[in-house]
């Protein structure tokens, strides 16, 4: 990943742009090795707070009190949600994965020995130039490349957030299979749980295909275990998210109600940072997260209970049935 000095110096431009003064620098975990010089030449410029939270997306600006002392802020290594009003400027300035390599057309044949001949193209934002190649490199074995749209919650055609898989809900039926360009594998699960078409994650960091069914169902396995311990859950905590994108108040309120309705005694919380022992301490039997969709998937195992998003409690309660929803938040 890069930050590089010329997008240092974009922020710098765009923030003089803005008259601003005072500057606000959040970093994600990753790029906090960088903060020094980071901080070093933007103070050459203007007044610099570097916030020490960590930041997993966009829908992450920091709160109200922050904003009210700074000009602007400054959000490095993610990409703007069009659709979100921020309530102060924010310069968004996007880390990319450069190619270094030629990206080779047999990594996958695999596709054309199931018999696929149109296929889905995604990525995660950072690899925007890598899904490039893969296109190439697709259509070098005679495959067609299909592209999603867009929602207001995606700047580029083809990106999937963790929370949002609209690019390839806007394909599925045009398509006999997908390719996400990605590392790790939660966006590849996501795109997978999201369509009955067979996934694919192009990894990165390993220039090799694979597919995303089994460990689809080895997830599943998981999720359906978590929901039917959360079925007999007595006392139930439903978390509201404050967060500028994850705040979902009236999904919080549905799921309240028919907690309820289910003989349930439940408590509404708000929070910005999801602790477990916040939820020791009130001694409850199962919480339903309504922001992020990752907390309960990637940090369910560090609860004592099971942790739902609301879709999994409704399967939980029996309002849903069938098969498996995954949890979107969708412009
Ligand atoms: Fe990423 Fe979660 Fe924010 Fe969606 S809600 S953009 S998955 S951090």
């Amino acid at each position: 990943m890069i930050v590089s000095a010329s997008n240092v110096q974009e922020a710098i431009q765009r923030a003089k742009d803005l008259g601003a003064s005072k500057v606000l620098l959040q970093l994600p975990d990753g790029l906090k090795p960088r903060a020094f010089g980071i901080f070093s030449e933007l103070s050459k410029h203007f007044s610099v707070v570097i916030s020490s939270q960590s930041f997993y997306g966009a829908c992450d600006v920091g709160s109200m009190d922050t904003y009210s002392r700074v000009d602007c802020i400054v959000q490095l290594g993610h990409t703007e949600i069009p659709n979100l009003r921020y309530p102060k400027p924010i310069i968004f300035i996007e880390h990319l994965y450069e190619r270094d390599a030629r990206i080779e057309a047999s990594a996958f044949q695999i596709l054309r020995s199931r018999g696929y001949s149109t296929v889905g193209l995604a990525f995660s934002v950072q690899y925007r130039q890598v899904a490039e190649g893969v296109r190439e490199a697709l259509e070098a074995l005679g495959l067609r490349v299909l592209v999603g749209g867009v929602d207001g919650r995606m700047k580029y055609p083809g990106q999937v957030l963790g929370c949002n898989f609209s690019a390839i809900h806007s394909v599925q039926a045009m398509v006999d299979s997908i390719v996400v360009v990605s590392t790790g594998t939660f966006h590849a699960l996501g795109a997978q749980l999201s369509t009955e078409k067979e996934v694919f994650i192009y990894d990165v960091s390993e220039g090799s295909l694979r597919s995303m069914r089994e460990e689809a169902d080895r997830f599943l396995r998981q999720r359906f275990a978590a929901i039917s311990r959360a079925a007999g859950a007595r006392k139930v905590c439903i978390v509201i998210d404050t967060k500028i994108g994850q705040y979902r108040p009236s999904l919080a309120a549905v799921v309240e109600r028919q907690a309820r309705e289910s003989g349930k005694e439940v408590v509404t919380l708000a929070t910005d940072e999801a602790n477990p022992r916040d939820y020791e301490n009130l001694m409850c039997d199962a919480v339903v997260f309504t922001g992020c969709p990752r907390v309960p998937i990637d940090d369910g195992g560090k609860f004592s209970m099971p942790v739902l998003t609301p879709q999994e409690f409704q399967m939980a309660l029996g309002i849903k049935k069938g098969r498996y929803v995954l949890d979107e938040i969708v412009a």
